[in-house]
């Protein structure tokens, strides 16, 4: 459940925008002076500055992810360029390109997978031992015995698995089959742009290679757009860790001041704060405190009426509503503070089971305790006299607190004197 629900289409947007642009871009035919340059200089370009992001950000896995790809774009550029001049390839050409089919996938494969865990000088040394151990081999290999290996490498090893449209050697395809299973086996356990990146740029490396030789400037767009896929999901999960609150997935308070900024002539603010959540916390702990803040999180977060919600601070959210009035919203609040007040959570005990079929059966069942909490709201709009928005999110503040003072469980708007609380004590009675 969880993890469907972190899969986002977002994690994969920048990756496939970047794949559809490459795709285009090779199949252009004839290309001006100004772009073949361009194409020439893009990779390495790429790596530079890409490359330079990654180091910034100590993310070495995908250091060394875009110096795979580089590597293998340097290796068969060189056999492009002299086909270009030549009309013919170079001898090695078939080895070479065989060994890169082979060894991409397999080496972009390891590198996603290979999570930094250890001490970062001791990950740096490995990543680089793997990659000399790999390289020296196959060059040892292809110097030695360059017929034998080709020979190894074009082997047909099973035959009723070949079909006509396969146009690199049979061995690719498992690399890259196994390679792309294992990708989305991380993504799907880590929901994270930057895996989603992996993925895409594994397929972009797979439409590649058969198109080395045919169309023109194929290896360069690609090589870049993949370091490009690399370097985007570092930027991207770097933007989540600055304006994404952890815990509950909520936009954070510099997103909030963020957004404060750009609000335009009519707006609502309303501050949202858990009554006794320190007694909560005190009474079953800290980590079914967290498990409400999430609970809270997620329902202020599908708030009708065009309200945005963003985590404040401990247990404090803020919704911004653009462009709306007070008499507008405040239905919509009213109803979440209801939302809320009313859903029985159901608490996941410590010894609970890993399987969420059994645990669904074990909470349905007597033994699953569950607990309520209710929030108060204060709120307030943009008026005449409260023209910036840290003027009107203190009046919200200031309503809050007489939410408070009026018995908690309730919506009040500044200067309105506790209309929601009325309304709710005469619901309860
Ligand atoms: P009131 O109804 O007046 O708001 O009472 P309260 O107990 O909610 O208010 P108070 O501000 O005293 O307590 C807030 C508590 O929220 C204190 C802190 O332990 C808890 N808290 C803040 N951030 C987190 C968090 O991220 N996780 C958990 N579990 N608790 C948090
Ligand atoms: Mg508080
Ligand atoms: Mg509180």
């Amino acid at each position: 459940m969880l993890r469907v629900s972190a899969v986002r289409f977002s994690h994969f947007f920048p990756s496939l925008l970047l794949l559809l642009a490459g795709l285009s871009a090779a199949y252009v035919k004839d290309l001006n002076v100004f772009f073949t340059s361009l194409f020439n200089v893009l990779p390495t370009l790429v790596l530079l500055l890409g490359g330079s992001y990654c180091a910034v950000y100590r993310r070495q896995r995908e250091l060394f992810l875009m110096i795979t790809v580089y590597i293998a774009y340097f290796l068969l550029d060189t056999q492009t360029d002299f086909y270009r001049d030549n009309g013919r390839v170079r001898e090695d050409a078939a080895v070479i390109f065989h060994l890169c089919c082979l060894l991409l996938p397999l080496l972009f494969s390891i590198y996603a997978l290979w999570q930094e865990k250890t001490h970062l000088f001791r990950d740096f040394v490995a990543r680089c031992a793997v990659l000399l151990a790999l390289g020296s081999v196959a060059l040892a290999l292809e110097q030695s015995y360059p017929q034998a290996l080709l020979n190894w490498l074009a082997e047909i090893r099973w035959p009723a698995l070949h079909g006509s449209w396969m146009s690199l050697i049979q061995l690719s395809y498992p690399m890259f089959l196994i390679g792309f299973v294992t990708l989305a086996a991380q993504y799907w356990y880590q929901p994270r742009p930057l895996h989603a990146a992996q993925m895409v740029g594994l397929v972009g490396l797979f439409w590649m290679l058969p198109q080395t030789f045919i169309l023109p400037f194929t290896l360069n767009i690609m090589c870049s757009q993949v370091m490009l896929m690399i370097a985007a999901g570092v930027a991207h999960e770097a933007y989540q860790m600055a304006f994404r609150d952890e815990l509950t997935g909520l936009p954070g308070r510099r997103a909030l001041n963020e957004r404060m900024q750009r609000l335009g002539r009519n707006y609502v603010l309303a501050m949202t704060d858990v009554d006794h959540f320190k007694r909560f916390n005190d009474t079953h702990g800290h980590d079914v405190g967290d498990q409400v803040l999430r609970l809270v999180a997620s329902k202020l977060s599908k708030v009708n009426g065009g309200g945005r919600a963003y985590r404040y601070g401990g247990e404090e959210f803020a919704v911004v509503f653009a462009g709306q009035t007070l008499d507008e919203c405040m239905p919509h609040l009213e109803e979440i503070r209801e939302i809320i007040a009313n859903y029985d959570i159901k608490l996941r005990n410590s010894d609970r089971p890993h399987d969420d079929h059994q645990g669904r059966q074990r909470r349905a069942g007597s033994g699953a305790s569950s607990v309520s909490v209710t929030v108060s709201i204060g709120v307030a709009e943009r008026q005449a006299e409260q023209r910036t928005p840290e003027e009107v999110l203190k009046s919200a503040d200031q309503a809050l607190y007489a939410a408070k003072g009026a018995g908690r469980n309730c919506v009040i708007a500044a200067g309105q004197n506790r209309r929601g609380a009325v309304r709710m004590e005469s619901a309860a009675g």
